[in-house]
């Protein structure tokens, strides 16, 4: 089939949460999709980092998936969609009928859109269980949930222009936006610090950002580079140092009575933990000169406008919840919170992960963080999807895969890949074996793929049309040109017909995205003033809850989103990782993703110019560490956890601390989620991924 060359469409980067706008032009054949800029994007204004200029090199990938799959006797044979459809509800209603809607897990996906999501959660709820989640859970549920239950919003509190604009000092903790954000840092960091802005970094590992900001300028920058998991020391060494210097200087301002007083409760427990709280044994512990941290704490505290950014450092622990919850500590005794510039802000990851979490992709809330166990909640979502919703939490992400083969028999997988994502991840593909059917819907047979009942081919990012939500809650369209393969399908069609198939209702039956725009609306508070036409070219920031609403480009300017309306201070303690070195694993492991690759590099390992870039994995040893061990650079060895083991290429580098090694998740022959740990934060189930006990064998 052939087509015109026609005019170009104005879409989304479908990489990174920073939600950069993009051209793609529709060529002469299916499958030849151009990409162009788009110069006055409102994010990005033109500027694309190396992964937004080389995503349409997947569209048209002769690995696509092409044909619905059925696997039987140990192969995968094509078959129709009538075939697929048939199996995938009659396996669905064998599993609810044999061991109950609990038995069944569905996973969402950030790369998918906003209505993708809202349909899969949807689907969940009436087949009536809670056990839906989808990869946010692995990145920052734990922020989601410190900010949620301490501010409100599960989100950035600010926006990336009023940051750029405003803030006077950038407290980077556990994020490296020069690689993982490369947008954000250029465009917007970067932009600040020209005009004068300071970039305090607080990492175990020496990276892009800590290079683009010149940081061992450091009358004025500063890297604090701590020991992996050390976070909470070293903000409550920070957190001590102002409150004792306003004791003495309470001239200087550097605490905010005025803002405690009348907007937060909690300060007398956060001074109590503090009270006995030795900053000499702290600063040992994180392994960062006590007065590198004392200035630090100086620059923060005296900034006019101080803005905290966190990532996956901070939150890929088993005391996730409150690392966020010591950076919500020091925004809020410092009255760093509700203006421009200020704020606490998580960088998220995948192009939708915010989006995912609003529209309900999640075993604890609904659409717009309305707890499925809050009757109320419950009641108003129901009376318009007409059906009953299940009124206890299901199962997170990494609950379920410890699940499977027990009390989880079904899995359903949209735009995932848990074997590759997972923590432990030869375990995840043990018990994923264990499941009696599994369904997985995407565009590339994947790791998890292999292990399927059924594979379902769907379109790319580029093929079809829909909203994502980034990083700073900004909600923007994305529009798709012609399909590639003729036999592929949306994900929002699939999924229309399988609800329409299995409940034998036609409330899932939608014509097209703007139609379950317009139902998500209904249900999701903080969307409801937003439609697609108001969206525009420049979208919106949530929440927007009466049409008409402009939306907030930063939140908390009269009360916090609690039930108080009060932000919430807590002081919380030292947890050192659940797995610290010893004589046998005596190094410790951390992972970060690189600007090359997106997390299971399902889309990035197959785009030529970034698998040129870097085409396999490698660790970082410190030359101390290489010398004991007798390792040249570049020299292949063998990384070993209590979990397993991979091979890969040694990178002796002062960028990481001694005692510490540093590898990343991309490459499916030596995965670092091979390694990592699968203990999980009590509160928001997210998984130890940056601190795993480790050694490396060589020869
Ligand atoms: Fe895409 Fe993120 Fe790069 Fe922007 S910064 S082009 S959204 S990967």
């Amino acid at each position: 089939m052939s087509s015109d060359k026609r005019d170009p469409v104005k879409t989304i980067c479908p990489y990174c949460g920073v939600g950069c706008g993009i051209q793609i032009q529709q060529g002469e054949e299916p499958g030849d999709v151009q990409f162009m800029p788009w110069g006055d994007a409102p994010v990005n204004e033109g500027r694309i980092c190396i992964k937004g200029g080389a995503a349409t090199e997947v569209v048209d990938h002769e690995d696509r998936l092409t044909d619905p799959l059925i696997e039987e006797d140990g192969e995968f044979r094509e078959a129709t969609w009538e075939e697929a459809y048939d199996r995938i509800v009659g396996e669905l209603e064998r599993i609810r009928e044999e061991y109950g809607p609990d038995a069944m897990g569905f996973f969402g996906s950030s790369k998918t859109m906003n209505e993708e999501n809202y349909l899969l959660q949807k689907i969940a709820r009436r087949y009536g269980t809670n056990n839906v989640d989808n990869c946010t859970r692995m990145c920052h549920a734990s922020t989601v949930w410190a900010l949620r239950t301490s501010l409100g919003a599960g989100a950035m509190t600010n926006s990336m222009r009023d940051l750029r604009e405003e803030a006077d000092v950038f407290w980077i903790q556990g994020a490296n936006p020069g690689e993982q954000h490369p947008i954000a840092n250029s465009q917007y960091f970067r932009q600040a610090v020209l005009d004068g802005a300071t970039v305090i970094q607080v990492d175990p590992h020496a990276n892009k950002t800590t290079r683009s900001f010149g940081i061992d300028d450091t009358d004025r920058h500063q890297h604090l580079q701590l020991n992996p998991g050390t976070d909470i020391p070293l903000l409550n060494i920070v957190l001590k140092t102002i409150l004792e210097h306003h004791e003495e200087h309470p001239e200087d301002g550097w605490v905010d009575e005025a803002f405690i007083e009348e907007r937060t409760d909690g300060f007398d427990h956060l001074k109590e933990t503090l009270a006995d709280f030795d900053r000499e044994a702290a600063a040992e512990e994180c392994g960062v000169p006590l007065e590198d941290i004392e200035l630090a704490a100086k620059k923060y505290a005296s900034a006019d406008n101080a803005a905290i950014f966190t990532g996956m450092g901070m939150s890929q622990h088993a005391c996730g919840v409150d690392n966020v919850q010591n950076e919500i500590n020091l925004a809020l005794i410092t009255g760093n919170v509700g203006r421009p510039g200020t704020g606490v802000n998580p960088l998220r990851g995948q192009n939708n992960v915010q989006g995912t979490c609003d529209v309900g992709a999640m075993p604890n809330v609904l659409p717009g963080y309305q707890l499925v166990d809050d009757d109320d909640s419950r009641a108003a979502v129901e009376e318009v999807w007409g059906f009953d919703v299940p009124d206890e939490p299901g199962l997170t992400n990494v609950e379920l895969s410890h699940e499977f083969g027990e009390s989880v028999h079904g899995l359903y997988v949209m735009g995932e890949n848990p074997v590759m994502s997972e923590p432990d991840a030869n375990r995840v593909a043990e018990r994923i074996q264990q499941l009696e059917f599994m369904v997985v819907q995407d565009i590339f047979m994947t790791e998890t793929a292999k292990y399927a009942d059924v594979i379902l081919p769907a379109t790319t990012w580029a093929e079809r049309d829909g909203t994502v939500t980034n990083t700073d809650r900004r909600v923007q369209r994305m529009r798709g040109v012609d399909k590639v393969h003729e036999n592929t399908k949306h994900d929002l069609e699939i999924l229309s017909t399988v609800g329409s198939r299995l409940f034998d209702a036609d409330d899932f039956d939608f014509e097209d995205p703007e139609a379950v725009f317009e139902e998500l609306r209904r249900v999701c508070p903080i969307y409801h003033g937003m439609t697609y036409d108001a969206l525009g070219e420049e979208g919106l920031h949530w929440p927007c809850y009466e049409p008409g609403d402009e939306g907030d480009p930063y939140l908390y300017e009269e009360e916090f989103d609690t039930e108080s309306g009060l932000g919430h201070i807590e002081g919380v303690s030292h947890q050192p990782p659940k797995e610290t070195p010893d004589d046998e694993y005596p190094l410790i492991l951390t992972t970060a993703r690189l600007e090359e690759h997106y997390n299971t590099g399902t889309m990035s390992r197959r785009s030529p110019t970034l698998n040129r870039q870097t085409p396999e994995n490698f660790v970082d040893v410190h030359p101390n560490d290489a010398e004991r061990y007798g390792i040249e650079d570049g020299e292949d060895v063998v990384l070993k956890s209590r979990r397993g083991e991979i091979t890969v290429q040694a990178q002796v580098t002062e960028d990481i601390k001694e005692g510490s090694v540093w590898t990343t998740p991309h490459f499916a022959a030596a995965s670092a989620n091979r390694l990592t740990n699968d203990v999980l934060d009590e509160r928001a189930k997210i998984p130890e991924y940056k601190a795993a006990a480790a050694e490396i064998e060589v020869g």
